[in-house]
């Protein structure tokens, strides 16, 4: 019986049997008790499953993890402290010192430097991309230690939509799967692991959680990629793990096993940044209404981007999902039940128009968020992107005066009235 994501929404992950509870338990616990040495020493060889430390696993997390991975039809998922960290961990599961990889240049500013300058740093260089570049210039980026292609569905904050079967045959192409940050659509509006992603992630911060409680990420295997047809670009999957006794990752836990055991044995163990319990408990209340949230906050976008763009006093609108925007048909493809609830527009008079017209916003609130279930509004120039200068800006689509707002699930007549009388300011 195939499920609707819906009822995944509310019922996936975790399924209690008799005289269990209800909801998922917290797990509040570092440690597990054992009764002999024998049988923890199994478990830190990874000869048998379970649990032994909160830093490598812990029940609640692996509940919402599967919950992640059934709504994005992946093969296992392993949650993070934050999205930093789920982008991180998983460019730096297959790429490290003298590798290199190939990103859009249209990003969330986070990642961008993560990719441009941290982890240059640790000798795992990037070649950002235009996600409307040309087939030649897109080839052109690749190199032979090129080890994965990233890009975003949606781009924070830039709205561009990635082109996911274009980027996903580019990629097999040259042996390396394609990492897809999903953020702002949610498994609910698009699954790219459909299109060809290889790896999905998320900063689960946004709409996963929707309230603005808990910074959070996860990373999705699709258990596709076969890592072993291209064994020679990954070793660190296909050949013997010194650090843990000679396991090859791949012959051990199988295509649908092999990525996320090692980001959770390896990468988690080594670096950290596991997701609290008590947090992964806050976004799986996040994900029971998740279908609900995404069907709203798209709506709104759409009804306030109509809006914006019929305005006098707005000069351009970006909202991918509205008739005219130059993705629209990759919207109508891609996501075809809405583009999220974001919309980037200029105020006409530029710079300092939109400082008076964000200083006179009522029920929209200034803050460093988006995809929140409450209106949000952001100047990314001044803010979130303040350190790239202007050309880095513009690579990544964003222009000085670019007010980025997030339509919450409120009702759309009263954004659109809080939004004409700032505008009214101005
Ligand atoms: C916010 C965001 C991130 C970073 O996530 P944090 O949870 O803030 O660490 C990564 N990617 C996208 C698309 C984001 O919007």
């Amino acid at each position: 019986m195939t499920q609707s994501i819906s009822t995944t929404c509310v019922q996936g992950g975790y399924r209690p049997g008799n005289a269990e509870p209800r909801q998922i338990p917290i797990y509040q616990n570092t440690t597990w008790k054992y009764d002999t040495s024998e049988h923890m020493g199994k478990l830190f060889d990874l000869e048998e499953s379970g649990y032994f430390y909160t830093r490598l696993a812990n029940p609640t997390n692996d509940y919402v993890a599967a919950k992640i991975a059934e709504l994005e039809g992946g093969a296992a998922a392993m949650l993070t402290s934050s999205g930093q960290a789920a982008n991180f961990f998983a460019v730096f599961n297959i790429a490290g010192a003298g590798d290199h990889v190939v990103s859009s240049a249209s990003i969330y500013g986070g990642t961008y430097n993560l990719l441009a300058h941290t982890m240059r740093r640790m000798g795992v260089e990037c070649t950002f991309v235009d996600p409307n570049c040309t087939d030649a210039e897109l080839e052109a980026a690749f190199r032979p230690n090129t080890k994965c292609v990233f890009g975003e569905t949606i781009a924070n904050p830039a709205l561009t939509v990635l082109d996911i079967e274009r980027f996903a045959a580019a990629a097999h192409a040259h042996g390396v799967p394609l990492i897809v940050d999903n953020t702002f659509p949610t498994p609910i509006l698009c699954r790219p692991i459909e299109w060809g992603a290889d790896i999905v992630t998320h900063s689960t911060t946004k709409y996963m959680d929707g309230h603005g409680a808990t910074v959070g990420g996860v990373i999705v295997d699709s258990g596709k990629f076969d890592w072993t047809a291209h064994a020679d670009k990954f070793p660190g999957l296909t050949q013997p793990d010194e650090s843990y006794h000679g396991v090859v990752y791949t012959e051990r836990f199988g295509l649908a096993g092999a990525y996320i055991t090692k980001a959770t044995a390896q990468i988690m163990r080594d670096l950290g940044s596991i997701q609290a319990p008590q947090n992964a408990f806050l976004i799986n209340m996040g994900l029971e209404s998740l279908h609900l949230r995404m069907a709203q906050h798209a709506k709104n976008g759409l009804a306030v981007a109509r809006h914006l763009a019929a305005h006098p006093k707005v000069a351009w609108v970006r909202y991918p999902g509205l008739e005219g925007d130059a993705e629209y048909e990759r919207v109508r493809k891609y996501l075809p039940e809405g583009a999220c609830g974001v919309v980037s527009f200029g105020v006409a008079g530029g710079r300092a128009a939109a400082e008076t017209f964000m200083a006179n916003l009522k029920l929209a609130q200034i803050a460093t968020h988006v995809a929140d279930a409450r209106t949000c509004v952001l100047h990314p120039a001044n803010t979130t992107h303040r350190q790239m200068n202007d050309e880095e800006l513009a690579a990544a689509g964003i222009s000085p005066d670019l007010v980025r707002l997030s339509c919450g699930i409120e009702a759309a007549e009263d954004l659109i009235a809080d939004l004409d009388q700032a505008l009214a300011a101005v």
